[in-house]
């Protein structure tokens, strides 16, 4: 890719790129919908990303090209423009970092060229956007000779996205971009946030089906989750559910109406499981990460009931094939896609066979990925 990129740059833009920086995408293995609740979460950094190049120029101008993108868009240093609407869209996640950084007492680039290349699927649910926006923080700091905190990034990237973009993401996706590392998870306690990794067995391989579904009422479904989230917090005399043991909650259950019970009972469960695949996979064991991921969507199923039909079959397709150690939805759910983890014996022929069953039923053919860890964000 960085071949490519850098031949892509002067093709572009007739000269060699000054700065290169690459961000992976990423994968929620497990915690799901903890993030806002004060709870923990694993994400898997995967071997795909987003590389940007970028070369500095004076004339007080900054020119963006992605190859997902067409055609150069020229736009100027002085008095930087708004959010971007159609074409330009793509432009707001860049545009956002540098709106952020001197919120975090760094300075913005001057003017630049700006090339990104992308081996990453985009709307996918891989966070094509995080690696964006780490992707170019790394390069806008290097190009101006500065250096900060990895969390320091990490955060101003969410806050473009949170903030410029309007999307409010929690802090997985910038995040495992950021602190990602080949064979390792990465852990966030996203009440501080803090970030740590755990080694992954290298014999882990992942599988992701992306239905396309998306629930008509999403926006509305989330919201209403975080509505009963917050009351079961309140009802049970605690600020976040984090901080709410499954035992205490089963011994406070009388004070919680059946909704938030169930609400809860997922939220302060997932946390817990969390914690136990940390130890599973600390002692290599796969197979006991498996089993967890599953019991995880079976408590979004039955007790978050943010599954869908779709993405059930899918976890049991999976769960009853060979070769896989467990499967969930990944990411927010109502729609979305499944990831499976797999041992190294797990088989396009196999992978292949699932989506053609999900076709006979559904109609409609999810796409299929297969990946494997990478590195996390950084200069090339
Ligand atoms: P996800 O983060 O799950 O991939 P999002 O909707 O959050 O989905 O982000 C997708 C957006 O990120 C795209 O619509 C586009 O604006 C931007 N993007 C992703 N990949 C590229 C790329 N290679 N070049 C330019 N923009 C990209
Ligand atoms: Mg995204």
């Amino acid at each position: 890719m960085k071949a490519e990129l850098i031949a892509k740059f002067a093709a572009r833009f007739g000269r060699a790129p000054a700065v290169i920086a690459r961000a992976p995408g990423r994968l929620e293995f497990i915690g799901n919908h903890t993030d806002y609740n004060g709870g923990t979460v694993l994400g898997v950094p995967i071997d795909r990303g987003i590389w940007v190049a970028v070369a500095a120029r004076d004339d007080g101008r900054r020119r963006f090209c992605s190859e997902a993108g067409g055609a150069i868009k020229t736009l100027p240093v002085e008095n930087p423009p708004a959010k971007q609407r159609g074409a330009g869209s793509w432009l707001n996640y860049p545009l956002g970092v540098i709106a952020a950084l001197p919120e975090f007492g760094l300075r913005p680039p001057a003017g630049f060229d700006f090339l990104a290349l992308s081996d990453l699927p985009s709307g996918a649910g891989l966070s094509s956007s995080a690696a964006l926006e780490l992707a170019s923080a790394l390069a806008f700091l290097a190009l101006g000779g500065q250096d900060a905190p990895r969390a320091t990034v990490v955060q101003l990237c969410r806050r473009a996205e949170n903030h410029f973009v309007g999307v409010p993401c929690g802090i997985l996706d910038q995040g495992v971009s950021g602190f990602g590392q080949k064979d390792h998870l990465v852990h966030i306690d996203c009440r501080g946030p803090s970030f740590a990794t755990v080694p992954l067995p290298a014999a882990a391989r992942f599988w992701v089906f992306n239905t396309h579904t998306k629930h008509a009422l999403v926006d509305g479904l989330y919201a209403a989750r975080h509505r009963e989230c917050m009351a079961a917090a309140q009802l049970l005399g605690v600020a976040l559910l984090a901080d709410v043991s499954p035992a205490a909650l089963e011994a406070a259950r009388a004070k919680l109406p059946p909704v938030e019970f169930r609400r809860a009972r997922h939220i302060v469960e997932e946390i817990a499981r969390v914690d136990a695949t940390v130890t599973a996979l600390r002692a290599g064991d796969l197979a006991a990460a498996g089993r967890l991921l599953t019991a995880s969507h079976r408590s979004s199923q039955l007790l978050f009931e943010n599954s869908t039909p779709e993405l059930d079959f899918l976890v049991d397709q999976l769960t009853a094939a060979p070769h896989v150690h467990g499967a969930r939805l990944t990411g927010g759910g109502f729609g979305g896609a499944v990831m499976a983890l797999t041992t190294p014996e797990f088989s396009e022929a196999q992978a292949t066979a699932v989506a053609t069953a999900y076709a006979e039923k559904f109609g409609a053919r999810p796409d299929v990925l297969r990946a494997s860890t990478g590195d996390g964000a950084a200069l090339q």
